[in-house]
């Protein structure tokens, strides 16, 4: 994704899906987008519905998406979110399927209509009502299937939910599109707030494995630097505290969330930040690889608490439109991104020689100067390390001293034994004296 390049870049039109749909894509779906990444998987499925290629419609016309250009997206893509939102769900079909509402349910959709966005608690309101009991018990026995067969594969309850929204984003097929995204971010924080526990970091996966690992691994690259990175940052006044401090926050906070888009949001506000965070520490307008480099920075400070598997559970539970098309999508792709990164670092993308990369990462080079902490604490502490390292390396070269001595030692006991044998050979000893000739 970098090699071809020294530093940290990446090709937007990488971010995308390899399918050329124009969502993007995602190192956990191997670099298809859901939608792609379902066909290809469950194409050997008979049994399950066909959705066909040519059901994975372009979000924007099909072309790559470049930075400048999700730019000026930001300001379209209220309404683009929600024609994705359809097409994601029905695919290119030109309506959704749908039955002839009853009265009644006309009724209860009209009320479902009239919430205010983000209104969840009338909306458990509005489904208790009688006027939903059908949508209300549709839930309600999923979710108790759902935990019968908690120990299902992952992968397979992953298959049920997405299976589930897509076939009660029918029940909300009549109202405008924008509501039916809405109603559909209650219904999946209905669902996952209860599934949760059964689900998230599952005993069918190696998440935990995979979170430990790694934890261990940014815990490793500790010594980078944000200049190391080539992140913009201001390194003036030595109480200044870090710039990205906001973003870091926000992104220890995605495993404390228990819905996917309550995660997602986590995400997105740390990204917001650490756009704010290059704009205040530079007077050029930050590009893709800068917010990249940020990221990087940022989930290299936060070490979030179980990473790969908040991630994992995003992808496998999370609502197909906020993942692969808006800027929620982008912003959770670059993170995924971040940490792709983090795990493949090497010496030349840090502008280091492989040398000093292997130094740096065995502690035996004292790490740079930050240029974010400036307290005297930090700076004893950092004299101490070195300090240590020193000792250490003497303690080596002593044991290595000690090893030799002691194999010199040994060959010059052989030698000395072996000239003594020679010498008894050729000149044999007689004693002729005893203690009773005496
Ligand atoms: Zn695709």
């Amino acid at each position: 994704m970098w090699a071809e390049q020294r530093g940290i870049h990446v090709d937007q039109s990488e971010l995308l899906c390899k399918d050329g749909c124009g969502y993007y894509g995602n190192p956990a779906w191997q670099g298809y987008c859901s939608k792609c990444w379902r066909v290809r998987t469950r194409s050997t499925q008979p049994d399950r519905q066909e959705y066909g290629p040519s059901s994975c419609p372009s979000p924007a016309g099909g072309a790559p998406l470049t930075f400048s250009k999700f730019e000026e997206k930001k300001n379209t893509e209220k309404g683009r979110r929600v024609n994705t939102m359809r097409r994601l769900f029905w695919g290119s079909s030109p309506s959704p399927p749908k039955k002839e509402p009853s009265e009644s349910q006309i009724a209860a959709l009209k009320a479902f209509q009239s919430l205010q966005p983000g209104d969840f608690t009338n909306f458990l309101k509005l489904l208790r009502r009688p006027a939903s009991q059908n949508l209300q018990s549709r839930c309600t026995a999923f979710l108790n299937t759902m935990e019968a067969y908690h120990d299902l594969p992952v992968e397979k309850q992953s298959d049920l939910v997405q299976d589930f929204y897509q076939s009660i984003a029918g029940h909300f097929g009549s109202l405008p599109e924008e509501q039916t995204v809405q109603m559909m971010e209650h219904i999946e924080k209905l669902i996952m707030t209860r599934l949760h526990k059964w689900v998230f970091c599952h005993d069918s996966s190696d998440d935990e494995q995979k979170d430990l690992v790694l934890q261990r691994r940014i815990r490793a690259l500790k010594w980078v630097t944000p200049k190391m990175l080539r992140v913009p940052f201001k390194e003036e006044g030595s109480e200044a505290s870090d710039p990205f401090l906001t973003a870091i926050t926000a992104i220890i906070e995605m495993d404390a969330r228990r819905t996917p888009q309550d995660k997602l949001t986590c995400v997105s506000k740390c990204s917001q930040s650490v756009f704010q965070a290059l704009a205040s520490s530079s007077s050029e307008p930050a590009n893709a690889d800068d917010f990249l480099s940020g990221m990087i920075h940022v989930v290299l400070k936060a070490n979030p608490p179980r990473l790969h598997s908040n991630m994992q559970y995003i992808i496998r539970f999370g609502l197909p439109h906020s993942l692969m098309a808006g800027e929620s999508g982008y912003y959770f792709t670059n993170l995924c991104c971040a940490v792709a990164f983090i795990e493949k670092l090497d010496g030349p993308a840090l502008n280091l020689s492989p040398e000093e990369f292997e130094e740096y990462m065995q502690g035996r080079r004292p790490p740079p100067h930050s240029g974010v902490e400036g307290c005297e604490g930090l700076c004893r502490a950092r004299t101490n390390q070195q300090l240590l390292a020193e000792v250490t390396r003497r303690q080596e070269k002593l044991a290595e001293g000690v090893c030799a001595m002691q194999a010199e030692l040994s060959q010059w006991v052989q030698a000395v034994q072996s000239q003594v044998d020679d010498i008894q050979a050729k000149v044999p000893l007689h004693i002729t004296s005893t203690e009773s000739d005496i």
